[in-house]
């Protein structure tokens, strides 16, 4: 039913009903890291939640999927507390609703300002912590309060520096992903020894960091693109594409992909690009990622309790829809 044709009543029961269903997914996905549904279903569900609840703002409750950044802590790992929270991304499916997240942060904005378009990258987030140039603590995002210690298995991943070329005390963030060549042949190993394969990429990178048993993270090849910051200060730029390279002269792998975009030509341009070159990429990307460039104002524009005000993910059909709209072209 079209949402301006429902009362506060009937939007109060349908929120009612589809954020246990939510709840339950997420926990599947994040907890467990065993889907039971595709993205996109989850996706679709979670945006009418969204749309019902920003249509009717009083039926929020605050143990909303909308309000709590996803997942939580295993029982059997060490929790670590993000004294900078690490949140989610607010996410949209069209161009034009791209236009209309841009319009509305420029209303809110005095100066113009830039974006930074980086690819999404479909793995897990993951925060490091270095003090004085040594990495000492490697975490999940948790529920973006409270992760799990996951040091020892980090230790492992290659991309990932012991020692950054200066000092730094700092929390670097980013996600850790399981390229797709090592996904296949991770699958066809599990298959042959009779296991369950995983789901997707991002789901066998989640089960290979959140498990006790360094030596299987060792053995599965994961890789990292780190992006993030808890704070700037102790950084010499004050820009997100500055950022990038200022993490990479630092000693971590960072995405050479991204593009500073002046207006939301440049984006849609950008999307187009990628989008196009997304099946022939050795790692899994759902979508891409743009983000007011400038530090300080992405500071003072700041966030919700999950997501930040100043970034905004546009996702990709699934690959598989996209197959199966092709095949049918073929046959019309
Ligand atoms: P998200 O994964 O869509 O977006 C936020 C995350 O994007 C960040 O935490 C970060 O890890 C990641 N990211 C990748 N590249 C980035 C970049 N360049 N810059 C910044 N962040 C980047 O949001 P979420 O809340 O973690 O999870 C929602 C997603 O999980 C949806 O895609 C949803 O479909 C999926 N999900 C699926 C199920 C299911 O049952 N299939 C259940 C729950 C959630």
């Amino acid at each position: 039913q079209p949402i301006d044709a429902l009362t506060e009543e009937q939007a109060a029961t349908e929120a009612a009903d589809l954020r246990p269903q939510l709840l339950k997914w997420g926990q599947q996905y994040y907890d467990a890291d065993t889907p039971a549904v595709e993205d996109d279903v989850y996706d679709r569900v979670y945006a009418r939640l969204v749309a019902l609840e920003t249509a009717f703002p009083a039926i929020v409750t605050p143990d909303s999927p909308t309000q709590r950044v996803g997942g939580s802590a295993r029982g059997d790992l060490p929790k670590v507390t993000h004294d900078i929270p690490m949140l989610s991304l607010g996410d949209v499916f069209s161009v034009d609703e791209l236009k209309a997240f841009d319009e509305r942060l420029r209303s809110n904005v005095e100066d113009d300002f830039d974006y930074n378009c980086e690819l999404k990258i479909d793995g897990l987030a993951i925060s490091l912590r270095y003090e004085n140039g040594e990495f000492v603590q490697g975490s999940t995002r948790g529920n973006g309060q409270i992760g799990e210690d996951i040091t020892a298995n980090l230790k492992t991943v290659k991309s990932i520096p012991q020692t950054l070329s200066r000092p730094l005390t700092i929390d670097v963030r980013g996600e850790c992903y399981m390229p797709k060549a090592a996904f296949l042949a991770l699958n066809e190993r599990r298959e042959a020894a009779g296991k369950a394969p995983f789901a997707n990429p991002r789901n066998a990178a989640a089960g290979s960091l959140r498990q006790l048993d360094t030596q299987v993270t060792a053995d599965r090849q994961l890789a990292t693109f780190m992006y993030n910051i808890a704070d700037y200060e102790p950084l010499n730029t004050r820009t997100q594409s500055g950022l990038l390279d200022e993490l990479a002269e630092l000693g971590f792998t960072t995405n050479a992909t991204y593009q500073v975009a002046h207006n939301m030509d440049d984006v849609a341009a950008y999307i187009d690009q990628y989008q196009g070159k997304r099946a022939d990429l050795p790692y899994g990307i759902d979508g891409i990622v743009i983000k007011a460039n400038s530090l300080p104002l992405q500071r003072e524009i700041g966030a919700t309790v999950k997501v930040p005000r100043w970034a905004i993910a546009y996702k990709f059909p699934p690959e598989e829809v996209e197959t199966v709209v092709r095949d049918i072209e073929w046959t019309v």
